[in-house]
């Protein structure tokens, strides 16, 4: 490697000679080549590169164009008359002016083809646009036509020089067009500079292929030097979606190769209980159970059996939408566990949550001798020293519990799985806490985020997944409206009449939490308001200022039907079945991400009565909230809305935070490019579970990839 490296920067660029060293090496040995062999490539130019993240050869090889000009797209300056978009012309530079002054200072560059002549004007930034223009050159002019008189004018079109390799007398149909920013302007880095240095590493080298051959076979991939020609001249269009399909796979492959590797690890290292269906899953799924199960609850029921069985240790995540039924699933597993003699524990972020999931127990196994216990937070002494007296002894088979759960003094007998309810709610530690009450227990997580599950794999990238897409059938549509602040008074009639039938009402307000004390003045004087208007109707209000146990005090009463109206500022308690509440109001409803506006419009529609969701927008609406309120106008499916929400806010938003530990891709975008994103899945796990140390001949360069791509991201990934 030594030798090469002095060898090549010794020698001029322009040669065959090193060519034929470097041959037979991978890309990644371009890095013993310095960027500075190339031609004209000063340091000062070196220095603008590195600034944009290209440090060595194969960086700049990898700088693909941002996209292409299509000569045969190319308008002749003279039928511009008949363009009514954005269109491509190209031209001579014939002026270069700045006309007018003081703020109305412009800049105006005349350009002319065979046919005629346009002119293209800068308001702005025509300090920097001058630099790049000179008279008697060759540019390229992006953008759309305006007739003024006899003259046609755009203004602030792209522009891009050219000269040269890009001629458009040349052969290339495709014309690369690379990203620019100051620092190439700078240090006069033009277009054609770019392409003409990626053009002399190209015709020099040939790129050595590292993905195994089955691979690209199989989804036919263009290989890498054959990928790297096509991104950067391709023949026609066609060619570089190819090419660009492959450095996509390619990218999201060595991702998933590093999320497999630690995965292996884990399933290597972690074996579960065996547990299987006996008499009590029989009786439950064939007698006890009042409806059929939908189409994928038998699906995920039947994903997670074959996990239970399989020796390795579970580790699920059971996606589905609000009210899809996850609890029957998850009920399933942990009567399973019983029939194989284990405990199972399920866990749920509040103590209502618990109690509910308690309740479906009741229903379907009081007096069938199984013990069952609530452990929450709040309990007697007496109760909880029996409660834990009989968990520990292994009397008690089912645990239904909060936090409480996890506390020291917990001991299970043989704890063999683990369900935990709404797991966004807690964190990665309380998730590993409770799995140390027992020998490895299998793990069965739940959640109502829909998260699409091309970012759900690359999130939460060690856990299984299944999905619940469909709710169960006889389910109304939850009706959903905007209304504004004029149709009020309707709005209230509306909630009045409903009130009178017996049904129940949520009036939900926004709270940000900068703005706490706004928000809980104007939920209060909403709450007040609503008393005014229905003296009669019993309202209540729920509000994160109260003690938690006013709070589960408040939604205790609404839940047993004594509470008509529910004002809440707080997010309704996630999880809450209240079959009888069938009418959301949302104040500022603009205010709420669209994630959330869907999450929490799930509280409703739960009974067999026809559900309303009521938007009530403030008066200033930005059009991103418009979008918002007019997706959630049109669908109930939880999955789309999150996609477009995802589109909206982009990954770390999404999730609540920037830091979201999502990898940022290159050349890949995780929804769009999803079923690519789930072939490099499914390629990277069967390659570890066929050759687990890539120690095949096949894979060899594979691995050298793989190991220094996995070093490389050691913060991302941890130590596996
Ligand atoms: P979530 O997925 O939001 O946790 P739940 O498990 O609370 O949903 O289920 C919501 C309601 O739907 C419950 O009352 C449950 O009994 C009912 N349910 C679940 N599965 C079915 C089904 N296949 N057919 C009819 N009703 C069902
Ligand atoms: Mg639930």
């Amino acid at each position: 490697m030594f030798e090469l490296t002095t060898l090549c920067s010794g020698l001029s660029a322009n040669s065959g000679v090193y060519s034929s060293f470097l041959c037979t090496t991978d890309i990644y040995h371009y890095n013993s080549l310095n960027l500075t062999d190339l031609h004209n490539l000063s340091l000062k130019r070196a220095a603008a590169l590195s600034k944009t993240g290209i440090n060595t050869i194969s960086d700049l090889l990898y700088f693909f164009p941002r996209r292409y000009i299509d000569k045969r797209g190319i308008w002749p300056i003279g039928n511009l008359h008949m363009a009514h978009e954005a269109v491509t012309v190209i031209g001579k530079i014939i002026s270069v002016n700045v006309i007018g002054s003081g703020t109305k200072k412009r800049l105006e560059v005349v350009i002319q083809d065979h046919t005629a002549s346009v002119k293209a004007v800068y308001f702005k930034g025509w300090k920097y646009h001058i630099s790049r223009f000179k008279t008697g050159e060759l540019i390229s002019l992006y953008g759309t036509p305006r007739q003024f008189g006899r003259y046609f004018s755009m203004a602030h079109p792209e522009a891009e020089p050219l000269t040269g390799s890009e001629n458009p007398a040349g052969n290339d149909t495709l014309i690369p067009i690379y990203p620019s920013n100051k620092h190439f302007a700078k240090a006069f880095i033009s277009n054609k500079l770019l392409a003409d240095w990626i053009r002399e590493l190209l015709n020099s080298f040939r790129a050595e292929e590292y993905l195994p051959g089955s691979l690209l076979q199989k989804y036919s991939l263009p290989d890498l030097g054959t990928a790297l020609q096509n991104i950067h001249f391709p023949s026609s269009s066609g060619k570089a979606n190819e090419a660009l399909n492959r450095f996509k796979f390619e990218e999201l492959f060595l991702f998933e190769l590093c999320m497999s590797r630690i995965k292996h690890e884990r399933h290597q290292r972690k074996r579960g209980a065996v547990i299987e269906p006996g008499a009590l899953t029989h009786l439950f799924f064939n007698k006890l159970l009042p409806f059929k199960l939908t189409e994928g609850q038998k699906q995920a029921l039947g994903e997670i059996r074959k996990d239970l069985r399989s020796q390795t240790q579970m580790n699920r995540l059971l996606q589905g939408d609000v009210g899809a039924g996850k609890t029957v699933v998850a009920l399933g597993a942990i009567l399973m566990a019983i029939d194989s003699g284990k405990q199972a524990a399920m866990m749920a972020p509040t103590e209502i949550l618990a109690e509910q999931h308690y309740h479906t127990l009741n229903k379907y196994l009081s007096g069938r001798n199984i013990e069952y216990r609530l452990l929450t937070g709040g309990q007697r002494t007496a109760l909880r020293r029996d409660i834990l007296t009989s968990v520990e002894s292994g009397s008690c088979s089912i645990v239904i519990g909060t936090h409480a759960i996890i506390q020291d003094q917990v001991q299970f007998h043989n704890l063999g799985l683990v369900v935990i309810d709404e797991q966004h709610r807690f964190g990665v530690k309380q998730r590993n806490e409770i799995l140390l009450k027992g020998d490895n227990p299998h793990l069965l997580v739940m959640s109502a985020t829909p998260i699409p599950r091309s970012l759900a794999m690359t999130i939460y990238s060690d856990l299984d997944i299944s999905v619940i897409r469909e709710l169960p059938a006889g389910r109304k549509e939850i009706k959903t409206a905007v209304r504004t602040d004029r149709d009020r008074e309707s709005v209230y009639r509306f909630i009045e009449h409903s009130v009178k039938n017996g049904e129940q009402v949520y009036v939900i307000f926004p709270l940000i939490e900068e703005s706490e004390v706004m928000d809980l003045k104007d939920a209060t004087m909403g709450f007040e308001k609503l008393k005014r208007r229905f003296p009669s109707v019993s309202i209540r209000l729920l509000h994160g200022r109260m003690t938690s146990d006013e709070k589960e005090e408040v939604m205790k009463a609404f839940v047993d039907g004594r509470v008509s109206v529910l004002v809440s500022t707080t997010v309704v308690e996630v999880g809450v079945d209240v079959p009888n509440a069938s009418i959301m109001v949302i104040e500022h409803a603009e205010r709420f991400g669209l994630s959330q506006l869907h999450q929490l419009r799930g509280r409703i529609g739960r009974g067999s009565r026809q559900s309303y969701c009521i938007l009530m927008p403030g008066e200033k609406i930005s059009h991103p909230g418009r979008i918002r309120l007019k997706k959630l106008v049109e669908t109930t499916d939880g999955f789309e809305i999150a996609e477009a929400d995802l589109r909206l806010r982009g990954p770390g938003d999404f999730l609540g935070t920037k830091q979201s530990g999502l990898p940022e891709f290159k050349y890949a975008d995780i929804i769009d490019d999803r079923l690519i994103l789930e072939q490099a899945k499914n390629e990277a796990w069967r390659l570890f579970t066929s050759d687990s140390d890539l120690s095949s001949p096949e894979n060899q360069k594979l691995a050298e990839r793989f190991h220094s791509y996995f070093r490389e991201r050691a913060e991302f990934f941890g130590t596996g």
